[in-house]
């Protein structure tokens, strides 16, 4: 059946059988663990992750690719026909006794940050791997000082342990995308920062980067500097920081002493 790919659901179907193994290769999941993948497209990877037996729910928005996914369907794979950020997950896997949650996507670069908010405080999440454009996957597991770190950088070391795996060249797609690709993983952490106030936490995240060329002390003027300053001494960073200099501990440390 030939379907012909849609650019505005990032259609670019991965024919790169070497590399669809090692992805499906690279989560760790027993038969007990619950795999999600989002957007099976036509199922390239859909058929290496059923060949590890835990149980599989595909989230496919495009209906034209029901023929070819239905034949996916087994007593431990479901597929359901809808967007994957209007889904209610939890309802959807009700009936299922897993152990763990890996969620797995090869998306389009504009449902990413979506996506990874609509399934950050999924119960049993272990972990989420992603196929992205390579600049994206740069971004996410950028460290303090590089240019690629911001605001979404923190946010996601807060909760997840993120690691680049390995590129994925555009010559391994059909349509063949203009850039190069990249795997990247996320396992989520056991969250035990003591935090006392998480809205507080995300608000100065928020506000320090808010200009990228600014210092701390001009991004967050509203809040007490005298505070944030001593915070800054206590790590050896001057009191002209920026916000891109500052790693996940440092604005815990400030969030926490602001909130006393
Ligand atoms: N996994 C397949 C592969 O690797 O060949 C297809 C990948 S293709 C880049 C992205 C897939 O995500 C497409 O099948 C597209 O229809 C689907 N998709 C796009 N937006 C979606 C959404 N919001 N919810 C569910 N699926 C979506």
């Amino acid at each position: 059946m030939d379907i012909k790919a849609k650019k505005s659901l990032g259609q670019n179907f991965l024919n790169d059988e070497n590399i669809l193994k090692k992805i499906a290769d690279s989560i760790p999941t027993t038969i007990n663990d619950l795999i999600i993948e989002i957007g099976p497209g036509k199922g390239a990877l859909t058929k290496y992750l059923q060949q590890k037996n835990s149980y599989l729910i595909c989230y496919e928005i495009d209906t034209r690719l029901t023929e070819i996914l239905n034949k996916f369907l087994n007593d431990k794979t479901k597929i359901i026909y809808q967007d994957f950020l209007t889904a209610d997950i939890l309802k959807d896997i009700k009936d299922i006794n897993y152990n763990n949650i890996y969620i797995i996507a090869n998306i389009p670069y504009y449902i990413t940050t979506p996506i990874i908010k609509h399934i950050i405080n999924l119960p049993k999440l272990k972990s989420m791997t992603l196929l992205v454009q390579k600049e994206v996957a740069k971004r996410f597991s950028a460290k303090p000082c590089s240019k690629d770190y911001g605001s979404l950088t923190v946010y996601l070391n807060y909760y997840f342990n993120i690691n680049y795996l390995f590129n994925v060249k555009n010559t391994s797609f059909n349509p063949i995308p203009k850039v190069d690709s990249a795997v990247i993983n996320f396992t989520k952490k056991e969250i035990n920062y003591n935090l006392k106030n998480e809205k507080l936490f995300f608000k100065i995240i928020e506000d320090a980067f808010k200009m990228k060329r600014k210092t701390l002390r001009n991004n967050l003027k509203s809040y007490n500097w005298n505070k944030i300053s001593s915070i800054l001494e206590k790590y050896n960073l001057p009191p002209t920081s920026r916000a891109e200099e500052l790693p996940l501990e440092v604005f815990i440390d400030i969030a926490n002493n602001l909130n006393v």
